[in-house]
């Protein structure tokens, strides 16, 4: 039996306000309190928030059903931007939203995160003003969100480990942000925030969802009613170090050996490739192998769907989801997600498989870009800060 719905925070009560309002399925106050089933000065609060944000005007009459016409209620595109990135080894993705969480206009930019996080962080900052100073007109910077390529401290900021990014530990990246905007900047691990986007592209709030980002490391974020979990120390959804009987002793960065990173990651691939003389660099050089129908890379890449689908069926038995998303480098061929899907209808029970659907993620590169606006915009629009801050 379903549980009961808790009442929606408040947070969420805007959100479904500013919904209602862009599909035109309630535009008066007294519409929403109707389709929302809370009390008219409920609604009134979250008007009144939303106008002082810039979110939201008032005007013009709707249909009057005899009596005082009704004031209708219509979404403002110019209040204001929302500026997000997407950051990885060597570039950073930029998009800007508005407050209505419409992503208008996305860029890449090359970065070096091993150069360290000020000088990172400076080039996204300047990308981001100057993309939002192009845009015209004399809106400014609401909010700002950052997915960072590892796990990631959410009421710090932080990345909690070195390997990849040496000098990034304990530098407070979302105090950085907040300085130097002036405004409300949210951080989190790019795969949770993947998982958030995708979900709410293509999902509902009650249903759940695991989006897979596989690139030159492999990550996963977990949505269980619309909600991103997290776990209880921030690690949740780190399949990567599963260890697997086919990578034997194969050593892995995180200094244990036989994870399925070694064997099933872009880096994996190109660690494999290089052995056997095919001179690769990036996960990039790989899947141009495959798309020239290079039989070697073709071979690995299968092979390394098949062993993700053998970690992820685990997975999805244990958590039964709606759906399951693949995006990252290796999420753009068809044949590794055919690889994953038909490892893990073979290692799933058919109650689990009968409506799972498995898939590229829709929001492709732009998944991180929209999970972190969301966040950013349940900030602005009064939900409370992530747990332990
Ligand atoms: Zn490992």
């Amino acid at each position: 039996m379903p549980m009961p719905l808790p009442t929606p925070p408040p947070g969420r009560q805007t959100q479904a306000i500013i919904e209602h309002i862009a599909h035109g399925t309630a535009t008066s106050r007294s519409e929403l309190a109707r389709v929302l089933g809370v009390a008219p000065s409920t609604v009134a609060l979250r008007i009144n928030e939303l106008t002082e944000l810039g979110v939201v005007v008032e005007d013009g009459t709707g249909v009057s059903r005899g009596g005082r016409k009704p004031r209708v209620l219509r979404l403002r595109e110019d209040g204001g931007h929302i500026m997000v990135a997407d950051l990885g080894g060597h570039h950073a993705r930029i998009g800007r939203f508005t407050l209505t969480g419409s992503l208008v206009e996305t860029r890449s930019l090359p970065v070096r995160v091993e150069e360290g996080p000020e000088p990172t962080l400076r080039t996204i900052a300047d990308a981001m003003k100057a993309m939002a100073a192009a845009s015209g007109g004399p809106a400014g910077i609401k909010g700002v969100g950052l997915a960072l390529p590892g796990p990631v401290d959410v009421a710090t900021g932080d990345v909690k480990l070195p390997s990849r990014m040496p000098d990034w530990p304990g530098f407070g990246v979302r105090a950085w942000l907040e300085r130097e905007f002036g405004a409300v900047a949210v951080v989190d691990n790019d795969a949770n925030l993947s998982a958030l986007g995708e979900h709410h592209a293509q999902l509902g709030p009650d249903q759940h969802s695991i989006t897979v980002k596989a690139g030159t490391a492999i990550g996963s974020g977990i949505i269980v009613r619309g909600e991103l979990y997290r776990g209880a120390t921030g690690a949740a959804g780190d399949v990567t170090h599963t260890r697997v009987a086919a990578a034997g002793d194969e050593p892995c960065s995180c200094g244990n050996t036989g994870c399925l990173e070694t064997i099933a990651s872009g880096a994996g691939l190109v660690r494999q490739l290089a052995r056997q003389g095919v001179a690769v660099e990036s996960t990039a050089d790989v899947l141009d192998l495959v798309h020239k129908a290079d039989p070697i890379a073709t071979t690995m890449l299968r092979t390394a769907g098949t062993y993700l689908g053998e970690v992820l069926s685990s997975v999805v038995n244990f958590f039964n989801p709606d759906c399951l998303f693949l995006t990252g480098g290796m999420a753009s061929s068809e044949l590794f997600i055919a690889a994953v899907r038909s490892r893990v209808y073979e290692g799933c029970h058919p109650l689990v498989t009968q409506n799972l659907r498995i898939e590229a993620a829709r929001t492709g590169p732009d998944a991180g870009l929209h999970g972190a606006a969301r966040l950013v915009l349940d900030q602005i629009l009064g939900q409370s800060r992530p747990a332990g801050h």
